[in-house]
């Protein structure tokens, strides 16, 4: 049987795939587009799953990225169900898991990721615990929504965003809910401690139990159930369901075995752009050089997902528009909205302007006077005003940034400065 040929060929269909297949479109790839997933259904958001639809306040249809029908009129073939498991770049083909082959002219890999297991002693990888939950995908959140019922007690392993809006959500569905978070504080990898002091605070006084500098030292199972875990204080606590939230593995097999993989992803420039003329690639599964930092980053969100799609599709079709964003993420819980832009890291100083006691306040990182990223918790307005700011490295003057007497368009105006990379 002759191997079908696909044009442009788009594996995984999440928020990179999809934004890649449309902007393809619209940017005038008139040739067959395909994108083929491993997932059912339309390509969904994955944000709600540990917030809105967690709690029950969404549902399955308010989860399109786009109706059917919009792929339809773009004329996209939708695969779904169907996994890659190999890459013959010398061919332009790829293998799928059922053993079929597809032939590419261009292809686009975006695999996304995958949840970190959780491994610790009581724990067998083939037979995992009925109720130890991760949440990556629409039936990982089914199933967490039905075991979430009042009373019952969940451990959350992971202070990080996931796991905070889990417990959030979780507490919302009136569960009793502990987090272990092995660090000293929630959120260490990506914010500042008066960030995570904030955070553990508004936790704390919604009832959940955080437990820092705590791991999870091992789990006791009966009849294939976790019914307690043990942490590595020594403390023990029941559970009727455990939930990690502890990262996520780049879905990059495949790509690796092509010779496109480092660093842990596959690597593009900032067109999205492997080391194959032919082979572009998008989303979590991606570590790309960013010219804005002058270093590979990998960036775990949303808005770079569908940036780095963009890109993509613009080069494919012959219209380069290379991705220079500044990388920004959100994240819900309770009634606060997190915004962040930039990149903390490596700054000396962080000045808070608000009050985190009214849960309205800003996070500036500084490098001397120079505004490296900022958290916004409900400053929707300041978060919009710095993002901009942030791509021509602005600098403000700090001892007068936390008075909120003056606005903060008259501090960072006119204040961009050009010397060298943050
Ligand atoms: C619970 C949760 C909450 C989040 N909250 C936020 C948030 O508030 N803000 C934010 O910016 N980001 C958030 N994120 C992160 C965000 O969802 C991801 O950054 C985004 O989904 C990345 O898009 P992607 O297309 O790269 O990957 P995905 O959306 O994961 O899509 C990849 C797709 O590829 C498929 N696939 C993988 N391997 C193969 C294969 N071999 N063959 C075929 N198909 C394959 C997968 O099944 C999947 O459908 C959250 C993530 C989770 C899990």
């Amino acid at each position: 049987m002759e191997t079908p040929h696909c044009g442009l060929l788009i594996v995984g269909a999440g928020h990179a795939g999809s934004e890649l297949a449309v902007a393809a479109r619209q940017g005038g790839w008139t040739g067959r587009i395909v994108l083929l997933g491993e997932e059912a259904g339309v390509p969904y958001q994955r944000p709600p799953l540990s917030k809105a639809y967690l709690l029950g306040k969404s549902d399955v249809d308010s989860l399109a990225l786009r109706p059917a029908s919009a792929y339809e009129a773009a004329n996209i073939e939708r695969v779904q169900g169907a996994r890659l498991v190999a890459i013959d770049r010398a061919a332009h083909r790829v293998t799928l898991a059922d053993g079929s082959t597809l032939v590419y002219e261009k292809l686009a890999l975006c695999t996304g990721g995958r949840p970190r297991p959780l491994v610790c002693e009581g724990i067998d990888a083939a037979h995992p615990p009925t109720n130890l939950f991760y949440l990556r995908t629409l039936a990982d959140a089914d199933g967490m929504r039905t075991a979430l019922r009042p009373g019952a007690r969940v451990v959350v392993v992971g202070g990080g965003y996931v796991g905070l809006e889990v417990a959030a959500s979780a507490r919302g569905q009136g569960a009793v809910v502990t987090v272990l978070e092995a660090q000293p504080r929630v959120l260490a990898r990506v914010a500042g401690p008066e960030v995570s002091r904030f955070y553990e605070s508004v936790h704390r006084d919604a009832g959940v139990e955080i437990l820092t500098g705590t791991g999870l030292a091992r789990v006791e199972c009966e009849g294939g159930r976790i019914v307690a875990v043990q942490c590595s204080t020594g403390q023990r606590l029941e559970a009727d369901l455990v939930v990690a939230g502890i990262g996520m593995l780049a879905n990059i097999e495949a790509a690796r075995d092509a010779g496109l993989v480092e660093q842990g992803g596959i690597l593009v420039d900032e067109l999205s752009r492997t080391a194959d003329p032919d082979i572009v690639a998008a989303g979590d599964c991606t570590v790309q050089h960013h010219a804005l930092y002058g270093r590979q980053l990998r960036l775990e969100s949303v808005p770079n997902a569908l940036e780095q799609a963009r890109a993509a599709a613009s080069w494919l079709c012959g219209k380069p528009k290379p991705n220079h964003s500044v990388p920004w993420f959100w994240s819900d819980q309770y009634e606060l909205k997190l915004q962040m832009a930039g990149l903390s890291q490596g700054h000396d100083r962080c000045v808070v302007r608000g009050n985190p006691e009214a849960r309205s306040f800003c996070a500036f990182y500084l490098l001397g006077q120079r505004v490296l990223a900022i958290d916004a918790v409900n400053r929707p307005a300041d978060f919009m005003q710095v993002r901009r700011a942030l791509a021509q490295t602005p600098s403000v003057d700090v001892d007068r940034l936390s008075d909120e007497s003056i606005p903060l368009k008259d501090l960072l105006a006119g204040t961009a400065v050009v010397t060298g990379k943050p």
